[in-house]
């Protein structure tokens, strides 16, 4: 069987309104559909978590991470290393994350942004749980705090990477993997694609980050973990091999970064009828499984 894995979303951030999936067994259902077989899920509060078990809990084959978001920290209040460091003993959470540091949005919180991400850093060292790093507007930063410290000892994925080709060099140098969402199909991101010419394929992962950020062509919809097969599909084109070939590879690369070992997925609880298929026809029509 080849997997294919979603190697970023956030399933409790889903809305389930409008004309698509109406729960997470849905959303799942629909992804399997399409051959994406595994999914990382994501939390950016220890609430958050909470509430994001509960949603996933019952499914086999989804994983989960947890960290504090650099856009959350007001929401997260005064976590505690141990508060956090409870959340990574689940058996199926495979990282800190996402933490990092988002200058384009929350420039204004940079200090306490920074010491969140150190504080996280270390934790994620000490705990030997590899880190999700979100970084935006901030690669000095960034890169400075992952060497200062020595997030190479944890490793780890520069997940959603839109920034410059120098950046990824210093990642890759660190030992990282650099994961790629829908923007690398949009039409004025010829910044990620040439950084995505310039990666190594045995360092690379594809994700939605969904509900945001819907690859063309059907960007603007909320975005879902089905869809990671648009981007997968555009990216094998892109390198000039073959979308079986990327699935395979991008889920070793999967496995070797977050050190599991991916299985069959049990199909319990997942719905096998009744899926929906608003915007997947050309999904299904690119012959699946490959
Ligand atoms: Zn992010
Ligand atoms: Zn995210």
């Amino acid at each position: 069987m080849c997997f294919l894995v979603d190697s970023h979303c956030h399933l409790a951030s889903l809305t389930f309104e409008g004309k698509g999936p109406k729960s997470v067994g849905e959303v799942i259902a629909r992804a399997r559909a399409c051959g994406v077989t595994h999914m990382l899920s994501v939390a950016c509060t220890i609430e958050d978590y909470g509430t994001m078990m509960n949603l996933i809990k019952p499914f086999d084959g989804i994983y989960n991470a947890c960290g504090i978001h650099p856009l959350n920290l007001e929401e997260a209040g005064a976590w505690t290393e141990e508060q956090l460091a409870a959340c990574l003993t689940d058996e199926k959470c495979l990282a800190l994350g996402e933490t990092g540091l988002d200058y384009f949005y929350a420039a204004e919180s940079r200090e306490a942004q920074l010491d969140s991400f150190a504080r996280q850093i270390d934790l994620a060292c000490q705990v030997k749980k590899p880190l999700i790093i979100h970084a935006r507007a901030a690669h000095h930063d960034t890169v400075e705090l992952m060497r200062s410290h020595n997030a190479r000892d944890c490793g780890g994925v520069m997940h959603c990477f839109c920034d410059e080709i120098e950046m990824a060099r210093e990642c890759l140098d660190l030992g990282f993997f650099i994961s790629f969402s829908g923007i690398a199909t949009f039409k004025a991101a010829d910044n990620v694609r040439e950084v995505l010419k310039y990666a190594p394929l045995d360092r690379i992962m594809v994700e939605t980050d969904c509900p945001y950020l819907a690859p063309v062509p059907v960007r603007g919809v909320d975005n879902e973990p089905a869809f990671v097969r648009y981007t997968l599909e555009f990216i094998a084109d892109f390198k000039g091999v073959s979308p079986k070939a990327l699935a395979q590879q991008t889920s070793a690369n999967f496995e070797q970064c977050f050190k599991v070992k991916l299985e069959t997925p049990a199909n319990t609880n997942v719905p096998e009828k009744d899926i929906s298929i608003y915007k997947l026809e050309k999904i299904y029509n690119k012959g699946w499984p490959y």
